[in-house]
């Protein structure tokens, strides 16, 4: 099954839900990360299926960049998404290897120990809306285990009781074998006993990663949450996606001015630009480089 991500409505229009599957996007991100170790995978595979999901609740052009900013061994991890399920994202250090929760140097993936990889910390949220200053927001990271920093971020700056699960099975020859997420956020005038049903489900509900295991769907992992009639308002195909190019790099290494540009030009004789998000490699021989000094003349 290939990627893709349900909205949907319930409870007379005061529960709002989205659930995806994102294995090939963490697939995907694990690989372009100079192939992450299952740590990094986890961290980065549950940052970015967030990402996916508050990207979809954006208009237009919009885009949301989330920053995990903790002390621990993978440094910074970054995820950015737009409003139609593209994302990309980035982890400072992706072959990090701690011992497992219960000890065992490696195994069963719910025992990554993602909280002390990620260590303490903020979690900033980054709205680009398209006016003059983004939003942002932040919180101290909770756990570190990422599911439990955006929900706290969600009550916190957001002020919208949720629930969510974000999940990533990384095998043990660490490729990513399975990855996705659910969030469900409460509007207010949901009934008591609808939220006792649901916190009731939350309890019960298995690992998503297993349940994607055996084939179940994100419309599936929904029903198994929400009481009543869910009604699907969208499908949407989402998947890894960079917007970078050689224009943007090029723009960037005039940006340094003439000067530096003629020492790099000079000294170095070339440039080799790489994109954090995607690792694509961009090179500029020196007659290049000294093109873009006659345009950073120009300016
Ligand atoms: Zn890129």
């Amino acid at each position: 099954m290939s990627d893709y991500l349900v909205r949907a409505t319930a409870l007379d229009g005061k529960l709002r839900a989205f659930a995806c599957i994102t294995t090939d996007i963490v697939r995907e991100l694990s690989d372009r990360n100079n192939k992450a170790l299952a740590l990094a995978s986890a961290a980065l595979g549950r940052t970015a299926t967030m990402a996916v999901i508050m990207g979809v609740m954006l208009k237009g052009k919009e885009t949301v960049t989330l920053q995990i900013r903790g002390d621990g061994p993978l440094g910074k991890i970054v995820a950015t998404a737009d409003s139609e399920g593209h994302v990309r994202g980035y982890v400072d250090n992706p072959h990090v290897e701690l011992p497992t929760k219960d000890g065992v140097v490696f195994g069963d993936v719910e025992k990554l120990d993602v909280g002390a990889a990620v260590g303490d910390g903020f979690l900033f949220v980054i709205k680009d809306l398209g006016m003059k200053e983004p939003y942002v927001g932040s919180v101290p990271l909770a756990t570190g285990e990422i599911g439990d920093d955006f929900l706290y971020y969600f009550a916190q700056s957001e002020q919208t009781p949720s629930a969510l699960g974000l999940g990533v099975l990384v095998d043990k020859d660490q490729t990513v074998s399975q990855a996705g997420g659910f969030l469900l956020q409460l509007l207010p005038g949901v009934s008591d006993e609808d939220i006792n049903y649901i916190e009731d489900q939350i309890k019960q509900f298995p690992h998503i990663t297993s349940l994607l295991m055996k084939g179940q769907t994100p419309e599936q992992i929904l029903q198994r949450l929400i009481p009543g009639e869910i009604k699907f308002n969208e499908k949407i195909e989402i998947g890894f996606q960079c917007d970078c190019s050689r224009d943007r790099f090029a723009r960037g290494l005039i940006s340094l001015g003439e000067t530096e540009l003629v020492k790099i030009a000079e000294e170095d004789k070339a440039a080799e630009l790489v994109c954090h998000f995607c690792n694509e490699k961009y090179h500029f021989n020196e007659e290049q480089l000294h093109e873009l000094v006659r345009d950073a003349k120009r300016d």
